[in-house]
């Protein structure tokens, strides 16, 4: 029996972690409650766990020795208010898990049961080491999310490989998608003021009107990337928040914007920041002043060649080689990107779609098709049993 069959026998059992983790859902660094599940669950197969990893991350080892591969799952749920009908939604207003990291915790526990099984029958050789990441949504005080904080704690150095999945919303429930190089894009977020001279809205000549100036920054932010960055390259630069005014009659003394930027190429990445500087300062031109501050976020995520290969061939196996495709890169970004760095690593996707209504992710309707879950841990489950067969010298 496959480990897509021996998977199918945990459905039920997986749904139902899934369902508890969905209903107690809880924000970055903040996953106690979650934590403690996965510890129990964990105690209950007998496999050796860590907890406070990473703040409020578990690790956990499966075998010992050399070749030795680890397997992440992200726990933490976001700020939204659930909208969806389930019977097992959230029970903690305003926040959700409504990006499938349930179902990723699930996915993990999942691969976890099935793992142990053989490592007790002496079937396995080596190390699967299992990555229970909290915060890959936001991040902690010091500016770092729980993967970067575990690569600095060393969660990696004993591993030759790390293997991650996601679960997408919107794409055909159990099949696969990945690809080699470069997958999810590099993140950074600016938040500035366009600084102009309050006064009365019937008199403008008298003050300096920063929506007047803001209008003219937007605008040339939104030319950057068709005008500066080379076409063949991607980048994106969204102006999300626009704050200024209180009054009809009243012209503010500033406009605060905020806005997200994401790229793949470090040079990108250099040009938007500096053509970012570039457009806000259309407000000095104009006789007012601006503030603008970037924050660099998550790298982008890139896939080693032999991982991605390893996976499709793998998935291709246990799944037919029909289910399995090659996924389009991804504007998004996600911090498993700090671990695919620090060891050779992949991220791949197992599609989720429920039905015909769209789901997406970070939306207060966000569900999955839960099917996908047996089908994620046996894709985790058989990267690892493979992955160690294949490199046991
Ligand atoms: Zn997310
Ligand atoms: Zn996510």
């Amino acid at each position: 029996m496959t480990y897509l069959d021996r998977a199918q026998a945990l459905k039920d059992t997986l749904i139902a972690i899934r369902r508890d983790l969905h209903a107690h859902p809880e924000l970055s660094f903040q996953e106690v409650r979650t934590a403690q599940r996965v510890a129990e669950t964990l105690h209950d197969l007998h496999i050796e766990y860590e907890t406070g990893v990473a703040r409020t991350g578990v690790v956990a080892y499966l075998g010992e020795g050399e070749p030795r591969l680890a397997l992440r799952a992200d726990m933490d749920a976001l700020p939204i208010l659930e909208a969806t009908d389930l019977e097992f939604k959230s029970q903690n207003a305003g926040v959700m898990h409504a990006c499938g990291h349930d179902a990723h915790t699930a996915c993990l526990l999942g691969a976890a049961m099935l793992l142990s099984e053989d490592f007790a029958a002496g079937k396995l050789k080596g190390t699967v080491k299992l990555l229970f990441q909290p915060a890959e949504e936001n991040f902690g005080p010091d500016g770092k999310s729980g993967g970067e904080l575990m690569v600095e704690e060393g969660a990696l150095d004993d591993v030759d490989a790390v293997v991650g999945l996601h679960v997408i919303s919107t794409l055909p429930a159990n099949e696969a998608y990945v690809r080699p190089g470069p997958f999810m894009a590099a993140v950074d977020t600016f938040e500035g003021d366009v600084i102009g001279r309050g006064g009365h809205g019937a008199y403008p000549h008298e003050a300096l009107d920063p929506v007047w100036l803001a209008a003219q920054v937007i605008n040339a932010i939104h030319g950057i990337v068709s005008r500066r960055i080379n076409p063949t390259k991607q980048g994106v630069i969204s102006v999300t928040v626009i704050h200024a005014g209180t009054a009809s009659n009243i012209i503010p003394e500033s406009v605060h914007l905020v806005g997200t930027i994401r790229s793949f190429e470090a040079e990108v990445r250099d040009q938007l920041h500096a053509d970012l500087e570039n457009a806000f300062a259309i407000a000095r031109a104009l006789g007012g002043d601006y503030k603008l501050s970037i924050l660099r976020g998550y790298p982008t995520t890139v896939n080693d060649p032999k991982m991605a290969e390893f996976v499709r061939v793998m998935a291709s196996d246990l799944m037919g080689a029909e289910h399995v495709h090659a996924a389009d890169m991804h504007m998004g970004a996600e911090d498993f990107s700090f671990m695919a760095r620090a060891k050779p690593g992949v991220f791949f996707n197992v599609g989720a779609k429920k039905d015909a209504v769209h789901r997406p992710h970070h939306n207060p309707n966000f569900d999955i098709d839960e099917s996908a879950i047996p089908t994620g841990a046996a894709l985790l489950a058989e990267a690892a049993r493979r992955y160690l067969i294949e490199n046991t010298k």
